[in-house]
């Protein structure tokens, strides 16, 4: 049997018939599962239904994937009874297994698991008697019909304010029985819990919970494949760019128990710090439990190293007595199985040379490995396990610039609090530091309303007394996140980590009242709206809001940014405008302007009079006169921006937009305008009017400006010069470098070229001085690619406007894809939006021929991107491939940038494969089909 036709793989007792390369089959859990298996770990027995399966059931249903299924699975299941002893669905030696999804991106907490599975009233008799532990049997019971009902039977709070129905039979138990903590429940009281559950589910969904375990175990493998398209699942996929049609796999395997007892435990750790990146063993535990109260939040674990616990305990006020006594690491509780499971970890990141996420079971004083996955980790951390891990030997330099992904750099270049404004803040309480950033907004307490307020533009912070998967909307949509319980790893911690999210957990003494959406802590009550600040690095929460300040970058981030400019063959310049943007990008190490914009130089206040004068002025002459006003102030402008690139290119773009974009649409800037100009306001207004035009992007914009009024080029060029001449002086080099704005013809670049190189000889003239300037295009209009040799037989670069390249080429209007992109995204017809991906495919095919002809045409013709694209990974990837010099995006993205870059390069050196010196041939890497 091929792979292909295989559905199930098994696994268990070190042997596994699959291994870590096989996730696209079995998902990462499955695929590590193997793998793990083979490494010699301990690792309760099961198999994989693979993820072929899941897309089966998508396209052809459930009855056509059972048929499919069924003996193999059937098989499998034989397995796992011969390894445990034990057989499924019997009475009297029962096995119990669990169901968990597992896809191959991870996905936390997204879709579905159900554990405990194949008990029912008469199982529960034989696994007493088995187990001669009636407590953790009636518990498993429970939890068992509590989950399953919600999972496969879709039993749900009827709204966002109502109890969980199960929570709510628990609550009420509690009260009858005189119960305080879970603990105190004894078997008798979970016997109760199962029944009134029972009925319960009998009354909210009109059915029986079913007894048969096999029914039992098809309604779970279906359930899973069915949360795999959930709205959140399908939700985070879009988040993280995961394609619809990857599926997810079903993990079965033969349950261990970490709520047999006190000697019973269920943990998650890291093998290093995910929030920091600290080479720190860490995690948390809870005895005589089961995994999901970890993750869930429910109860606040216990730390797993001694070292741990005392960081934990010093940031919560609690001193070394009441740790040790209430809260002691698993070092202190078990210290053999804690050695064990060091020596686990060790022999994991060293195998699979990643920081790992792992879960664990402790049953009876057995350690059972559940799950190993490389871990989620906060851009910081990913910078520093990166360094760290090359200086440790395990990564070579180019693997370290590898695994660090470009877009989460962008989460270092986040905001801090402000010192002056912290000072001034009132600090109400104190929890973990679950995901570091700095946060401030107004209170809300559900997921829709962070929606709502992002929507609003307002800074909002989800409030919660735990987040589940349902929020993650809400958790997107907010600041920052805070929660009363859970630990590091509750699902709050995680997801937020993942996506670069200030969050703070495990507030303890915060009471939160969803109902009254109030949030106390001790007297202080704060209701929804109200303003509060976290600190996602220190844990601490404040009233109020405080300002922020731009963040300070570490030594490995520079040691990051040193490593990745000795592969990358490409250049990174940025868009900037003005000396401030300039600078910054410098910084953030910029080679050099790769597109100023000289327009948006024009709206500054002193400058848009001058500017609104000439575009309604009558004839030449008026035009003249007021571009004589303008001269002076673009000249210092561009002095200023010269000044920052000392010694760096600065590619200057000449006038590009439409000139209505400037004139004052309101009445009263149009009467100002009139007595400026000492004109009739109507006069104005019947300028403005004959100005219209019906697609302005495609209209009376880019060279065709600069060739119907040569004059306006004639003084950008003159002010771009005279400024260079005037630097020279001063022992500043600027290499201006003017660029032609939307040229489609050759035509159109020749005679913008002649006014330049005219204006430029009268001013070397006058100043008796020269300076080296080149003149280029961009290439944004789709017939400019198409005859880019003939176009480069004037132009001395290439600068590809993306932006307007996309919307030429798709006939998307940019400022009017709203309205469809986001309905042609949600329904796949198109994968990325192509305003920010590039689309390689057909843009590229454009870009790429644009590219070859120019070169044919003019060897050494220079060749950038100054489009949105230019900050975008993939587009660069694909930049690289295309052979450019260099890339230009926005200054905060210029790191990202730079990473990027060299990342392409690394990898067109491993591949080694000349093929890919073209566009992407594989169906699945198409942006567009
Ligand atoms: C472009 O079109 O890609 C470009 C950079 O120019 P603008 O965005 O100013 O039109
Ligand atoms: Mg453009």
């Amino acid at each position: 049997m091929t792979n292909l036709q295989k559905t199930v793989f098994t696994f268990g007792s070190k042997k596994a018939q699959g291994d870590a390369s096989m996730k696209d089959l079995l998902g990462g859990k499955g695929a590590n599962l193997c793998e793990m298996n083979l490494i010699g770990m301990p690792v309760p027995p099961g198999f994989t239904i693979t993820t072929e399966m899941c897309k089966l059931y998508n396209s052809e249903g459930k009855v056509a994937v059972l048929e499919k299924i069924k003996e193999e699975v059937h098989t499998a299941m034989l397995q796992i009874e011969d390894q445990m002893g034990s057989k499924f669905g019997d009475n009297l030696n029962p096995c119990l297994v669990s169901v968990r999804s597992g896809s191959r991106a991870s996905m936390p907490g997204m879709m579905d698991t159900i554990l405990n599975l194949g008990l029912n009233d008469k199982v529960v008799e034989g696994l007493i008697e088995k187990t001669g532990n009636p407590r953790f049997v009636w518990d498993s019971y429970r939890r068992f019909i509590q989950m399953y009902s919600e999972v496969v039977m879709g039993m749900k709070p009827k709204s966002k304010e109502d109890e969980d129905p199960f929570e709510e039979i628990i609550d009420q138990l509690k009260h009858e029985k005189g119960v305080k903590l879970d603990s105190e429940f004894t078997a008798e009281h979970f016997k109760e819990m199962v029944s009134l559950f029972k009925n319960a589910v009998k009354q909210f969904t009109a059915t029986d919970f079913p007894t048969d375990p096999w029914e039992q175990l098809w309604g779970a493998v279906i359930a899973v494949f069915d949360s795999w398209t959930n709205e959140r699942a399908v939700y985070y996929r879009r988040l993280n760019h995961i394609p619809d049609d990857w599926g997810t796999a079903v993990n079965i395997q033969a349950m261990v128990f970490g709520n047999m007892g006190e000697s019973s435990a269920t943990g998650v750790a890291f093998t290093r710090d995910s929030s920091t990146g600290e080479n720190l063993f860490n995690g948390e535990y809870l005895i005589n439990a089961q995994g999901e109260d970890v993750v869930a939040g429910i109860r606040t674990p216990q730390q797993i190293t001694l070292e741990g616990s005392r960081r934990w305990a010093s940031v919560a006020a609690i001193t070394e007595e009441v740790r040790a006594e209430k809260f002691p690491s698993l070092e202190e509780t078990m210290p053999s199985i804690f050695q064990e499971l060091i020596d686990i970890q060790k022999k994991l990141e060293l195998h699979y040379k990643d920081m790992q996420d792992i879960e664990f079971t402790i049953q009876e004083g057995k350690l059972w490995m559940l799950q190993t996955r490389n871990a989620k980790r906060t851009g910081a951390a990913m910078v520093r396990i990166a360094i760290d891990m090359h200086k440790e030997g395990l990564l070579d330099e180019e693997a370290a610039v590898l695994r660090v992904d470009p877009n989460k750099l962008d989460e270092l270049l986040h905001p801090v609090f402000d010192p002056k404004s912290l000072n001034q803040a009132a600090l109400v309480a104190q929890g973990l530091p679950a995901s570091p950033g700095a946060a401030t907004g107004q209170i809300v307490f559900f997921a829709d309303d962070a929606e709502l307020g992002a929507e609003e533009n307002r800074a909002v912070i989800l409030v919660r007394i735990e987040t589940s998967p349902e929020d993650l909307k809400g958790m997107v949509a907010a600041q920052g996140i805070l929660t009363a319980r859970g630990g590091m790893t509750s699902h709050a911690a995680v997801v937020a980590r993942g996506m670069g999210k200030c969050c703070v957990s495990g507030g303890e003494r915060l009471q939160i009242d969803y109902k009254n959406r109030t949030v106390s802590i001790g007297d202080l009550v704060l209701k929804e709206g109200d303003w509060i600040s976290l600190n996602g690095s220190t844990g601490k929460i404040y009233k109020g809001k405080i300002e922020t300040t731009a963040a300070v970058l570490s030594d490995d981030f520079d040691t990051l940014m040193e490593m990745a400019d000795k592969y990358a063959t490409m250049k990174v310049r940025t868009n900037a405008d003005t000396p401030k943007d300039a600078e910054v990008a410098r910084r953030f190490g910029a080679q050099g302007i790769g597109l100023c914009r000289t327009e948006h130089m024009f709206f500054e206040e002193d400058k848009i009079m001058a500017m609104r004068e000439m575009i309604l002025a009558e004839d030449e002459a008026g035009r003249r006169k007021a571009l004589a006003k303008l001269l002076p102030m673009q000249r210092k402008d561009l002095e200023g921006i010269f000044e920052a690139m000392n010694g760096l290119p600065v590619t200057i773009r000449l006038l590009d937009p439409p000139l209505h974009e400037f004139v004052p649409h309101e009445l009263e800037n149009q009467k100002e305008m009139a007595e400026e100009m000492r004109i009739s306001v109507k006069s104005v207004q019947d300028k403005i009017a004959s100005m219209h035009e019906f697609n302005p992007m495609l209209g009376h914009r880019g060279c065709r400006l600069g060739n119907t009024y040569p004059e306006i080029s004639e003084m950008q060029t003159r002010a771009i010069l005279e400024a260079a001449i005037n630097l020279k002086k001063a022992g500043i080099k600027a290499l201006p470098e003017i660029m032609i704005p939307l040229t489609g013809t050759l035509a159109e670049m020749q005679m913008q070229k002649q006014i330049v190189t005219e204006t430029a000889e009268k001013v070397f003239l006058e100043k008796g001085d020269s300076i080296a300037y080149s003149v280029g295009t961009m290439i944004e209009v789709p017939r400019a690619a198409l005859v880019a040799d003939r176009i480069a037989e004037s132009a001395e670069f290439f600068s590809f406007g993306t932006n307007d390249l996309t919307q030429m080429t798709f006939g998307y209007s940019r400022d009017d894809a709203g309205k469809f992109l986001p309905f042609y995204l949600e329904n796949g017809i198109l994968k990325n939006d192509p305003f920010q991906v590039l689309d390689q495919n057909g843009v590229g095919q454009l870009i790429k021929i644009a590219a070859e002809k120019g070169l044919a045409t003019r060897p050494d013709l220079k060749i950038g991107i100054c489009g949105e694209h230019g900050g975008e990974p993939s587009s660069i990837e694909f930049c690289h491939l295309v052979g450019m010099n260099y890339v230009s995006c926005s200054p905060f993205r210029v790191p990202i940038a730079r990473l990027a870059a060299a990342q392409a390069a690394i990898k067109e050196k491993k591949n080694s494969n000349k093929e890919v010196n073209s566009i992407k041939k594989t169906e699945e890497d198409l942006v567009l089909l």
